[in-house]
């Protein structure tokens, strides 16, 4: 790609083309320009020097283009990027990156729609379906642009690990191979894993420490646990995310769609899909009681007071040698806002402090069996505890009409987090749209709308059981009394829910 003035080109177009259609400029003064800067008429853009590039940029930026050319409907701002690229997006070493399709007007369509077929998809947020669906642009050599609030995958300072179980099969055809083979680096305990260890995802009785259910081990090929930064930081291979770009609101004209962010900016492209949907460091010796119960994750309710309590191992130290590493620990800890003690975090109305946070914690270890108690007891201090209310949606299945934009992972349908099963609802969302979506992203597309109805309905039937599954388990979850082998919590985790609504 070559960006001028702020726009995005690819090497193929011509350059009076793009003074013409896109700057909104006129023949004479587009001869003139490239007259001045000793540009051959039929010249592409891709043959410009970077000094021509920067020149041109300069010539056009003081020219009032960008207002005429919006009162055409031709341009709208995109960004203010004013150099040369090689496309960040194409890993240079493993995949020779090739043009796009020139698009050109004897294709018999509309000039306009060619051009703005050059625009790139935007992809707001970059977690796991936003990363994942940029792996998928790259390798079908489709211009894109990924933009993330945060200014880092660390910058909440804290993550989560995830368990993939029946989407892995998608994720494997969706990675390109050289991630694929670098996947175990995303697992929570790699050397664990080596060792043929597994999880049972035991679920205990936190009052008195008895183990309630559990699901039998299935090994590496049918279920792996990972960490979602780990997870992230593979899928960003290659991927140049703008980074502290909080999204705003959309305008989805005719031609294209402008996403504009909180920083003042506008970004221009031709579809955009929305995938913008805590920790604890202990010693071996502390870890070792609750690994003696389950090496990567538990769960349980404590039958006393309906609290719920899940605890997921984020990182083990990379080497049994290695004595002076820790072992990261996620605990999560939920209760009804119906009943006590988190009625009264509800009814506040002001969120509590920090130090309330730990305070109330502690409080609640204190009524829980060992060895329960004194791990959560671990907690330090100053340690950042979120919040979280949770939530959960789902698509409408209904008017379906072609659009610009979609959504995708968490942004489509939200779940609680009980049954583990949003992460691979976004992985199988990606599937789904490479399958039905993006292959209709080629440069000669002879409509500028996409026909996203069949992903829309297939994503809307296929995640609205595990909304309302995921739903009961976590009311399930702070129900000790109406807990039994059948409840969705103690299920075997499977894409098809059976769920009745
Ligand atoms: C504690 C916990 C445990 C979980 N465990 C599991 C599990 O075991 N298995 C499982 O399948 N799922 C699990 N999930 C759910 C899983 O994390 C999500 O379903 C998954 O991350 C969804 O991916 P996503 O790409 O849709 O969203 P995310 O991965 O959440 O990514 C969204 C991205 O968009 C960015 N963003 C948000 N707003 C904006 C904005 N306005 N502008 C720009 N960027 C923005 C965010 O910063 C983020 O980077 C768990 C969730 C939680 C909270």
């Amino acid at each position: 790609m070559v960006f001028i003035n702020g726009f995005s080109f690819t090497e193929a177009t011509l350059v009076k083309r793009s003074l013409e259609s896109f700057f909104g400029i006129g023949p004479k003064v587009s001869q003139k320009i490239m007259a001045k800067f000793h540009i051959h008429p039929w010249a592409k853009v891709g043959a410009l020097k970077n000094a021509t590039v920067m020149d041109l940029t300069a010539e056009l930026s003081t020219m009032k283009i960008e207002n005429d050319a919006r009162r055409e409907g031709k341009a709208a701002r995109y960004g203010t990027a004013c150099t040369r690229t090689e496309d960040k997006n194409t890993d240079q070493h493993s995949e020779k990156a090739e043009q796009v399709k020139p698009s050109t007007s004897d294709s018999g369509i509309p000039e306009l729609i060619n051009m703005e077929n050059e625009l790139p998809v935007l992809i707001i947020g970059a977690g796991i379906s936003g990363l994942l669906l940029a792996q998928q642009l790259r390798q079908l050599k489709i211009p894109f642009q990924i933009f993330e609030r945060d200014s880092s995958f660390t910058a909440r300072g804290s993550g989560w690990g995830l368990t993939l179980h029946w989407s892995l099969p998608a994720l494997r055809e969706l990675l390109p191979k050289h991630l694929l083979s670098r996947l175990r680096e995303t697992y929570v305990d790699r050397d664990a894993v080596e060792r043929g260890e597994d999880s049972t995802f035991p679920f205990f009785d936190l009052t008195t420490g008895v183990r309630k259910g559990g699901v039998p081990q299935t090994g590496e090929n049918q279920r792996i646990r990972v960490s979602r930064e780990r997870l992230q930081n593979l899928l960003a291979t290659n991927v140049d995310i703008q980074w502290g770009k909080s999204f705003k609101k959309l305008s989805d004209y005719e031609t294209a769609i402008v996403a504009h962010f909180e920083d003042g900016t506008e970004y221009r492209g031709r579809i955009l899909f929305g995938c913008d949907g805590n920790r604890s460091r202990v010693t071996a010796e502390q870890a070792a009681p609750i690994r003696a119960l389950d090496p990567f994750f538990l769960q349980g309710t404590a039958s006393a007071n309906d609290v719920s309590l899940y605890t997921s191992l984020l990182q083990a130290p990379q080497s049994i040698q290695d004595v002076d590493q820790l072992y990261v620990y996620q605990v999560c800890i939920s209760g009804s806002t119906e009943k006590e003690p988190f009625r009264s975090v509800a009814e506040k109305s002001t969120r509590r402090t920090n130090d309330e946070r730990i305070a109330l914690i502690r409080k609640i270890a204190q009524n829980f069996a060992e060895p329960f108690r004194q791990f959560v007891s671990l907690i330090p201090d100053g340690d950042a505890v979120k919040q979280l209310d949770l939530d959960d949606w789902v698509l409408p299945n209904d008017h379906l009409a072609p659009k610009r934009y979609t959504l995708v992972g968490d942004a489509a349908h939200a779940m609680t987090m009980f049954l583990g099963a949003g992460a691979n609802h976004a992985i199988v969302d990606v599937l789904e749209l490479r399958q039905m979506v993006l292959s209709k992203l080629e440069p000669t597309a002879s409509t500028l709308l996409l026909d996203i109805g069949d992903y829309q309905r297939s994503v809307a039937i296929r995640s609205l059981p595990s909304v309302l599954a995921s739903r009961q388990a976590c009311l399930e979850a702070h129900d000790w009394a109406k807990l039994t082998s059948k409840s969705h919590l103690l299920s075997a985790r499977q894409m098809v829910v059976d769920f009745d609504d």
